[in-house]
C-alpha cells in the first residue's frame, strides 16, 4: 500500500469501504494501470435498485489535482454508513431511492498529482462532443499534445478507461431510472460554489431548462439561508469540447425521451480559499484545495444540505417537476434570467 501514500484520498476510500462492509455494495468498475500499480476504479452504491424508484449519482476526482471533491464524496459517504447503523429515516429514504458513488474517477491522477489521467489525457474534455461558437483555445480543450493543459486525447482513439467507467456506471445504474440526477464535485474555478447544468458545449439552452430552473428555485425556497450556491447553465462561464454529462445527458435523451436525467457539476470556487489565504499561491494544491484545518472541515460539512436535499428532491421529484403551463413560466424566467 506504499505507493498510496501520495494520496490520502485512496487510502481514505479503501478504508470506508472495509469499515462499511456489506453496508455498501463496492465493485472495482475497472482498474487503472500507473507506474507499475493496478488502481481499482470503485463504484459504491446502496438504496432500491428497482427503475420505478429515481436514482441519484454521486461523482467526484475526475481531475486529479481536484482533492477536495473527493473528500467531501468520502466524508459524506462516511456519514451514510455511520447512519445505517442506526438511523431508520435513511432506511426508509433507500427503500425509495438508489444511491451510487464513484468519489475517485481518476486514481491515476491522485496517485501522480495530475490533472489529466496516466495517459495525459483532460477527462472532462474528452467525449466525443465538439462544441459551437467561439471555444477559448486551449481551455476548451486541445488535441495538439498530452503534453499541454486540457488534452482531449486523439481524434477517434477509444475512450480512456475513466470515461469508459463514467459511462458504463451512469448507463447501466442511474438511466434505467425514470429519473435521476448526477452531481459531479469538482475545484478551481470562481469566488463562490457553483452548481452549473448542461450544456458546456453551446451557448444554447438546454431542453430541460424549465426543470432545472424548478429545482434551482425548489432549492432556493427550502433553504434561503444557502445563498452561497450560484445555480446556473455551464456556458454562462465558459464553454468546452468533450464534456461527459454533456455527452450522456444528450444521449439519455434521445434514446429514452419518456425519462429525464439531469446531470450537475459542483464547482467548488477554490479561488475565495485563495483570496483569504493568500500563501496557498505557494502550494500547487492550494490552487484547487482548502488547506488551513478550519477551512478545510468546513468545507467538508458544507455540502451536506445539498446532498441530502437533491436526494430528497430526487424521491419526490413529482411534487416538484412542473407541467403544463407552470413549465413555461419556468422555462421563461429561465431564459430571461440566462439567455435574454
Ligand atoms: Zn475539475
Amino acid at each position: 500500500m506504499n505507493h498510496l501514500a501520495n494520496s490520502p484520498e485512496l487510502l481514505a476510500l479503501d478504508a470506508l469501504i472495509d469499515k462499511a462492509g456489506s453496508r455498501l455494495v463496492s465493485e472495482v468498475v475497472t482498474r487503472i494501470e500507473v507506474d507499475g500499480h493496478s488502481l481499482p476504479l470503485w463504484c459504491l452504491s446502496l438504496g432500491n435498485r428497482s427503475p420505478d424508484v429515481p436514482a441519484i449519482g454521486f461523482f467526484g476526482g475526475v481531475h486529479g489535482v481536484e482533492r477536495i471533491g473527493s473528500q467531501v464524496l468520502i466524508a459524506y459517504l462516511g456519514n451514510l454508513v455511520e447512519r445505517l447503523q442506526w438511523d431508520v429515516t435513511l432506511h426508509d429514504l433507500l427503500t425509495r431511492l438508489r444511491l451510487v458513488f464513484i468519489p475517485i474517477v481518476n486514481p491515476g491522477g491522485f496517485l501522480r498529482g495530475t490533472r489529466a489521467n496516466p495517459a495525459g489525457v483532460d477527462l472532462m474534455r474528452h467525449a466525443p462532443v465538439e462544441a459551437d461558437g467561439d471555444v477559448r483555445w486551449p481551455l476548451g480543450g486541445q488535441r495538439l499534445s498530452p503534453h499541454l493543459p486540457w488534452y482531449r486525447g486523439a481524434l477517434g482513439e477509444a475512450l480512456q478507461p475513466e470515461a469508459e467507467a463514467v459511462f458504463k456506471v451512469v448507463r447501466e445504474r442511474l438511466l434505467p431510472h425514470r429519473f435521476s440526477l448526477a452531481v459531479d464535485c469538482h475545484s478551481g474555478f470562481g469566488f463562490r460554489d457553483q452548481l452549473w447544468f448542461p450544456y458546456a458545449r453551446t451557448q444554447q439552452p438546454l431542453p430541460h431548462l424549465a426543470e432545472a430552473e424548478a429545482l434551482r428555485a425548489l432549492f432556493n425556497r427550502t433553504y434561503p439561508h444557502h445563498s452561497f450556491y450560484l445555480m446556473e447553465p455551464q456556458c454562462l462561464n465558459y464553454t468546452t469540447h468533450g464534456d461527459l454529462w454533456d455527452f450522456l445527458y444528450d444521449e439519455a435523451r434521445q434514446q429514452q425521451p419518456e425519462k429525464l436525467f439531469l446531470p450537475f457539476t459542483l464547482e467548488l470556487g477554490s479561488w475565495a480559499w485563495m483570496k483569504k489565504n493568500p500563501r496557498q499561491l505557494l502550494d500547487p494544491m492550494g490552487l484547487f484545495n482548502p488547506l488551513l484545518p478550519h477551512r478545510h472541515e468546513r468545507v467538508l460539512r458544507r455540502h451536506v444540505t445539498l446532498f441530502d436535499f437533491l436526494q430528497q428532491a430526487c424521491v419526490s421529484h413529482r411534487n416538484w417537476l412542473p407541467q403544463g403551463a407552470e413549465r413555461v413560466l419556468h422555462e421563461q424566467a429561465a431564459m430571461a434570467r440566462w439567455f435574454s
